[in-house]
């Protein structure tokens, strides 16, 4: 018999894996919403198995006939969690905080009626529906809590385990359900009187069944996904930032403006907000200067080495351009290998030895980490001095430039002091 019943567990983990997997495997084309109901769905019936159905399994181990569904509904939110994001999977976590107060609170509600015997002379056991009550309370808060520990876990424990993704899954597993056998069993012991083999019992079955979901996900994995899907590259401070639809867009505006190779701030940026900035430093009287950086003989580089090294190099000198900016700095990526950089409140003689520092930088770094010597070439005006419209301004920046490239490149062309 105890055997039968290891079997029956094994075959309902088998189902109950199979049909949640496949919902979430097709949520792209049937929503989400199939696999929510579902998860949700069964969470009544695992309250009534816990609190009155129990099972006799191998080694004199009695269980609550909960268990496979309720690891099972745990595993199936972290790995909604996984394929998603915090976002989606707080929805079930919420749902079915709020869905169970609701049964509860309802209950209170029916309890109260004068109930006909129709069906055979049976009559609600009411005592039973209140003890359910303050289970599925408990059962919910503690699932409520699992849910995000699980989550939590799950991130926190990233870097022990690789690429070992059916063992992480695993001990986060037992690790949260310990912890809520422990919980479940305290509510049990005080509310039904259950005694302590039962909390054993249960942690087994527990683990048996965390144990068997893990297998299940390793096989899936093996066969029906690829590994490297299942892996998130979400920082842990990123686990809970819930985004509100504003925050995402405004996000996204954020990284419209940003060049995707270099990073650095778009053209189209400079063409919206180049004359604001520039008008505004006029108004208050201060200062604000201009260079017009351009990679020397980057054509070269290309040519030599490739274009993938081309943009790497790109990629490295802009980043060590905004590893030098300041607060009042804007650097836009102006064409293919030539970036404007605004400065506020920066006067010419600032801005040249700024833009020294800068060119001496990376010819230094490109001496020692890339594959080739690169050099920059970097042209200097600062308003009002030089002109007080954008146009005028770039315009004696990318003249110096251009002399500057003349004078054998490698070098920083600006006003002269005295002017
Ligand atoms: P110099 O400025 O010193 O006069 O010589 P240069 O060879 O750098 O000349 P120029 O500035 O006119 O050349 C621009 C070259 O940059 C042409 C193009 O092949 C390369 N380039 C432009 N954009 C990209 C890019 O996004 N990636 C790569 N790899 N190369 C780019
Ligand atoms: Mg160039
Ligand atoms: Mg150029």
């Amino acid at each position: 018999m105890a055997t039968t019943n290891a079997l029956l567990l094994l075959a309902q983990a088998a189902v109950y894996f199979t049909v949640m997997m496949s919902l979430l495997r097709a949520r792209k084309v049937i929503g989400i919403g199939v696999f929510m109901c579902a998860l949700g769905v069964m969470h009544f019936l695992e309250t009534y198995l816990a609190s009155v159905f129990y099972i006799q399994l191998p080694f004199g181990i009695v269980s609550p006939g909960s268990t496979i569904l309720f690891s099972g509904k745990l595993l199936m939110i972290l790995l909604l969690y996984i394929r998603e994001d915090a976002m989606v999977a707080r929805q079930p976590i919420y749902g079915l905080l709020i869905g169970n107060f609701l049964i509860v609170a309802l209950v209170m509600v029916l309890r109260n009626h004068d109930t006909v015997a129709v069906t055979g002379g049976r009559l609600p056991d009411i005592a039973f529906v209140d003890e359910m009550g303050w289970l599925m309370i408990w059962g919910t808060i503690l699932l409520f809590i699992d849910s995000i520990a699980i989550i939590v876990l799950y991130e926190r424990v990233g870097s022990l385990f690789g690429k070992h993704l059916g063992l992480r899954i695993l001990v986060c597993g037992a690790v949260v359900l310990t912890f809520d056998q422990a919980g479940f069993f305290l509510a049990l012991h005080y509310v039904s009187g259950a005694p302590l083999h039962v909390f054993w019992g249960g942690w087994i079955a527990k683990m048996f069944a965390t144990l068997l979901y893990s297998g299940f996900f390793v096989i899936y994995l093996r066969f029906f996904s690829s590994t490297s899907h299942w892996f998130t590259d979400r920082s842990f401070r990123d686990v809970f930032e819930v985004l509100t639809y504003r925050e995402r867009y405004e996000r996204l505006l954020e990284q419209t403006n940003h060049d995707h190779l270099t990073g650095t701030l778009h053209r189209r940026h400079y063409d919206q907000n180049a004359p604001e900035i520039l008008a505004t430093s006029l108004a208050e009287r201060r200062a604000l200067s201009m260079l017009v950086i351009d990679i020397d003989h980057f054509k070269q580089v290309n040519d030599r080495h490739g274009h993938q090294v081309g943009d790497e190099v790109l990629k490295k000198i802009a980043a060590l351009l905004m590893e030098n900016l300041r607060a009042g700095d804007h650097l836009y990526r102006f064409g293919g290998e030539e970036f404007v950089l605004l400065c506020e409140r920066l006067p010419a003689s600032g801005a040249i030895s700024l833009a020294d520092r800068l060119r001496g930088v990376i010819q230094d770094y490109s001496k020692t980490s890339m594959p080739t010597a690169v050099t920059v070439s970097i042209g200097v005006a600062s308003a009002p001095q030089d002109g007080s419209s954008v146009e005028e301004l770039f315009a004696a920046a990318d003249s110096r430039l251009y002399d500057a490239k003349r004078a054998g490149r490698n070098r920083v062309n600006g006003p002269d002091p005295q002017t």
